[in-house]
């Protein structure tokens, strides 16, 4: 038993039962018009300023404002309880025009095992970029993720644990739920943000903030000649890649320590920037 008891706080309401149905019947969380963060607790919320920018901007591009101290209130209280010791996720959620919530629940035990390594395959994801109009809500977090979870359930469904999109120009954007990172001739590399269909990860800012990381398309095929592939995402950290489409990738388990430890919060302001890095192509 981790002692994590979970919880559901919703805004202008307060806390109401773990399991009360607080969107089932609300009209714009049903369609996906609303944006979230899920944000790791491990001994304090990790990076919840980075995700809290990340909400702002969700927010702005859904033409709403989020009271960053309202929320930070929020977040506190709902995760007051976790244990010392104890991970779990924490979502906060707004469906445009309806309820507004956030939860604290348990890290899904299938993202726990993808921190030792995890399969994946490419699935197309059609266009090659998103072109600079509001309505694309491009960047932002948005709850719109039955594309992400289907591309999931295709991946299993062939036998992976997860998957990694490619643009209609074969060139990698991302995983469903985190963004590819990796290494080739010593260097990190992870794929061109700007105009595609990649959301700015703050997992990823926060490797990057440490350890220069470069922006460079690559195809499948060519992350398999590196020195290793990382799925980056708030709660898994920096998932090794152990397999693309049934071929094997290189895994560097002092890199994924390193990777892990930035990630996971561990290493936060324990080591400064080695290169002032920010990502760049
Ligand atoms: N890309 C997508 C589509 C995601 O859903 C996520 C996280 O859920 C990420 C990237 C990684 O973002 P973060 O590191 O902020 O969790």
């Amino acid at each position: 038993m981790s002692g994590l008891r979970s919880r559901t706080f919703v805004r202008g309401v307060g806390e109401v039962a773990a399991d009360a149905p607080v969107a089932a019947a609300d009209d714009p969380g049903l369609r996906g018009d609303g944006f979230f963060e899920t944000l790791l607790v491990r001994d304090g919320i990790v990076r919840l300023h980075a995700h809290l920018d990340r909400f702002e901007r969700s927010a702005a591009a859904f033409g709403v404002r989020v009271d960053r101290r309202e929320w930070t209130g929020i977040a506190e209280a709902v995760t007051d309880a976790v244990p010392p010791g104890v991970e779990a996720a924490l979502r906060l959620t707004v469906a445009r025009g309806g309820v507004e919530f956030a939860t604290v629940r348990p890290v899904p035990a299938s993202v726990l095992r993808g921190r030792a390594g995890v399969r994946a395959l490419t699935l197309p994801r059609g266009t090659a970029t998103v072109p600079d109009a509001p309505w694309l809500l491009a960047a932002a977090k948005t709850s719109s993720y039955a594309v992400n979870s289907a591309a999931l359930r295709e991946a299993a469904r062939r036998g992976a644990d997860d998957a990694v999109f490619v643009d209609a120009g074969g060139f990698v954007l991302e995983a469903p739920t985190a963004n590819v990172l990796w290494r080739r001739d010593g260097r990190w590399r992870t794929p061109p943000q700007a105009g595609r269909a990649v959301l700015p990860g703050t997992t990823l800012a926060a490797v990057a903030a440490q350890v220069e990381v470069t922006e460079v398309p690559v195809r499948p095929g060519e992350l398999l000649d590196g020195e290793g592939v990382w799925l980056l995402s708030s709660l898994r950290g920096a998932a090794p890649l152990r397999a693309l489409d049934g071929r094997a990738v290189s895994v560097d388990e002092d890199a994924t320590a390193l990777l892990a430890g930035i990630a996971l919060g561990t290493r936060c302001g324990s080591a400064g920037p080695s290169s002032g890095g920010t990502i760049g192509g």
